[in-house]
């Protein structure tokens, strides 16, 4: 069947290790310092060249195979960054994308704990990205995982904000740190108020529950602009840099290559 045979070649990658992380910055509105990387998870086909996450993340996760390849990438997003900190580049944490499978059906805190003995990676570098649909399957168990990843030293964020099915009253019991603003509502936030209005929205209502918020998929300075007002803290996307390779990204953590934008002061001089 079709599984049987995705399964294998799944496998035989993870195997050959062909599946390599490219890092994207989030960077700090105010200070415009790299605050932390996205890790993002790439096939590296041997003959179809570089596959994208959407078009096997689903098909792990029906093969069961989501604990495997989400093992190989927590373990590489560690060991590269323990690697940046021990020859001295100024490293910042990463963010890991953990599946809502992955997260469900695996045992996310112990793995995270192991990964962390294995690399010496001290808690403090490394962040978790969940979708809402992660955590809001079953939210009681949920906030017990996210008690005790917090109580490993990690920060974890929610991703893809405003899309998924997100209960307020969970969302203000979760113990997590920060709310990242789905690309959908920034890309559309100059063309439709109504997308300009739910950024907005989910920027107050981060800060109003402490906690901070990052808009992804910025590609424009206008974009950057606007989230600018409301104060937005964190922003990442093409206007400052794309995913790439550990060995670019090794260039831009210590400083010999800079970002594609600043988003400190603006375009249009006022500051
Ligand atoms: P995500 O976690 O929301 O990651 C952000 C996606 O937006 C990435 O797509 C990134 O390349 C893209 N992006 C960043 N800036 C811009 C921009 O300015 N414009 C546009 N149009 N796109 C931008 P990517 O790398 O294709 O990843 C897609 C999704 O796959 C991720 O969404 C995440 O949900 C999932 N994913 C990626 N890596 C992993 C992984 O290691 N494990 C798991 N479980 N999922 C992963
Ligand atoms: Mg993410
Ligand atoms: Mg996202």
């Amino acid at each position: 069947d079709v599984c049987s045979s995705d399964l294998h070649e799944l496998k035989g990658a993870i195997d050959r290790r062909e599946f390599v992380l490219h890092y994207q910055p989030l960077v700090h509105i105010e200070s415009g310092r790299v605050a932390s990387l996205e890790a993002l998870v790439r096939w590296n086909h041997p003959e179809r060249g570089l596959i994208f996450p959407d078009a096997f993340i689903g098909v792990a996760e029906e093969c069961g195979l989501i604990g495997d390849l989400g093992r190989a990438v927590l373990f590489e997003a560690c060991t590269q960054t323990r690697d940046w900190l021990d020859r001295g580049i100024p490293a910042v944490p990463v963010a890991v994308n953990f599946s809502a499978k992955q997260f469900q059906t695996g045992n996310p805190v112990d793995e995270v704990r192991e990964c962390l003995e294995a690399t010496g990676l001290s808690p403090e570098y490394l962040d978790i990205e969940l979708t809402e649909s992660a955590v809001m399957r079953d939210p009681a168990l949920a906030t017990e995982t996210l008690r005790r990843m917090r109580d490993l030293g990690l920060r974890v964020a929610i991703d893809d904000f405003g899309t998924g099915h997100s209960s307020l009253a969970y969302l203000k019991r979760f113990p997590i740190t920060k709310l990242k603003i789905d690309r959908a509502f920034v890309s559309a936030l100059m063309r439709d108020p109504k997308d300009a209005a739910i950024c907005r929205a989910i920027i107050s209502m981060a800060h109003n529950l402490q906690l901070k918020a990052v808009a992804e998929g910025v590609e424009e300075t206008r974009q950057l602009e606007f989230l600018r007002h409301p104060g937005c803290d964190e922003v990442q996307g093409y206007l400052f840099a794309r995913p790439q390779d550990a060995e670019k990204t090794e260039r831009l953590l210590a400083g010999t290559s800079p970002l594609e934008a600043s988003p400190v002061g603006d375009a249009t001089g006022r500051n």
